[in-house]
């Protein structure tokens, strides 16, 4: 009777921790049945870096591709939320279903907490057919671009036409992210004036479509005159970029700026290029998390002490530091390495020298 009891208990408790914890491959497939709960949690394990990201990703390969992903990127204030919503709106109306990632790395917050979201949400929130989510800092790792991806595969699987990513600022970090979409929309403004800056950012290389917001300041022709102005000195290719102008806050030239972005997506369509782009996108990714994992594996090794000896002389100066890194990375076992911890060869694994 008692032992019934504890048994009960048990099943209770691993039960109630099923529902708090599911699995990933049950999320996965519940996520793929359009659970919008089961989404939100495996973004929040691939942005955490769980460790069944790598099973969540294989598990949603086979549904992934379809997805056009749109960047949108400009400094803060530009008005890229708005022009965001604005456009998700467009899309929504023509019956698309869209996902938006917002990033924003100088944010401490993530996971749809920040006020903009709920802003937004307010708009969207009985809308099934759009997903909305925060992207920062915290808990990728640093690794915000990875993140972004993985973020966009789930939308993608999850059966979105269109993924907005809306990145905050004109860091390497957005340059990053941009550069994962498929067409990249630049929002500038006429106060910030200061085009120099945007192309010492990098904005003219990414940008497939250039936008100038608040045209319904003083300014805006002018801006757009000296970005056209700028284009043409850039060496020909198959795109012409437009330079278009908009008020988002008021809803203007919205139609015109999603006309040239399905443009562009014909034009990637026409060309090739998207499969090439794709291609570029997939190879990085692999470099990318492989140089990450690494990385990690090799710190996961020098901290359990397997080195402590080489390490110390390091530390005393008494052995030079690269000569130390070649002392571990030309060791016959240095393959052992880049094993998971815990799985070493039969013999024992790698050792100290
Ligand atoms: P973000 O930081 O680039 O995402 O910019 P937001 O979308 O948050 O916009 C920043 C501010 O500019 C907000 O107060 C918007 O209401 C305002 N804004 C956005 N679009 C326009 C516009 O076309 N004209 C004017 N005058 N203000 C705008």
């Amino acid at each position: 009777m008692f032992l019934r009891g504890l048994e009960a208990d048990r099943i209770a408790d691993v039960a109630e921790r099923r529902v708090v914890e599911p699995e990933s491959t049950e999320l996965v497939s519940r996520m793929l049945g359009g659970d919008r709960l089961a989404l939100a949690k495996l973004i929040t394990r691939v942005e955490n870096r769980h460790p069944d990201t790598p099973r969540i990703l294989s598990a949603i390969h086979p549904h992934c591709g379809r997805a056009y992903t749109i960047g949108v990127t400009g400094p803060p204030g530009a008005g890229k939320s708005t022009l965001v919503d604005r456009l998700a709106a467009w899309l929504r109306e023509r019956n698309y279903r869209v996902g938006v990632v917002a990033v924003d790395p100088s944010s401490p917050f993530s996971g749809g907490a920040v006020l903009g979201d709920r802003i937004r949400m307010q708009k969207h929130f009985l809308d099934e057919g759009v997903f909305i989510r925060s992207l920062s800092t915290r808990g990728t790792h640093g690794g915000l671009a990875r993140a972004t991806r993985h973020v966009v595969r789930l939308l993608d699987a999850f059966g979105k036409d269109f993924v907005l990513t809306e990145t905050v600022g004109v860091g390497q970090t957005e340059l990053d992210v941009a550069r994962l979409a498929d067409t990249t929309v630049v929002v500038l403004v006429p106060e910030a004036g200061d085009t120099v800056q945007a192309m010492k950012a990098g904005l003219l290389e990414i940008a497939d479509i250039f936008v100038v917001n608040k045209a319904d300041r003083e300014g805006a022709q002018r801006l757009a005159q000296e970005l056209r102005g700028m284009l043409e000195l850039r060496p020909a290719s198959g795109w012409q970029v437009p330079v278009l102008l908009t008020s988002a806050e008021k809803g203007e030239g919205i139609d015109e700026l999603a006309a040239r972005i399905l443009e562009h997506r014909d034009f990637l369509a026409r060309s090739s290029s998207r499969e090439e782009r794709a291609a570029r996108v997939r190879r990085e990714e692999f470099r990318q998390m492989l140089a990450e994992e690494i990385g990690r594996r090799i710190e996961a090794a020098l901290e359990n002490g397997r080195f402590a000896e080489l390490l110390g002389q390091v530390d005393r100066g008494e052995v030079e530091p690269f000569e130390a890194v070649l002392r571990i990375l030309d060791a016959e076992d240095a393959a052992d390495l880049l094993r998971p911890e815990g799985r070493k060869t039969p013999e024992g694994g790698v050792s100290g020298p």
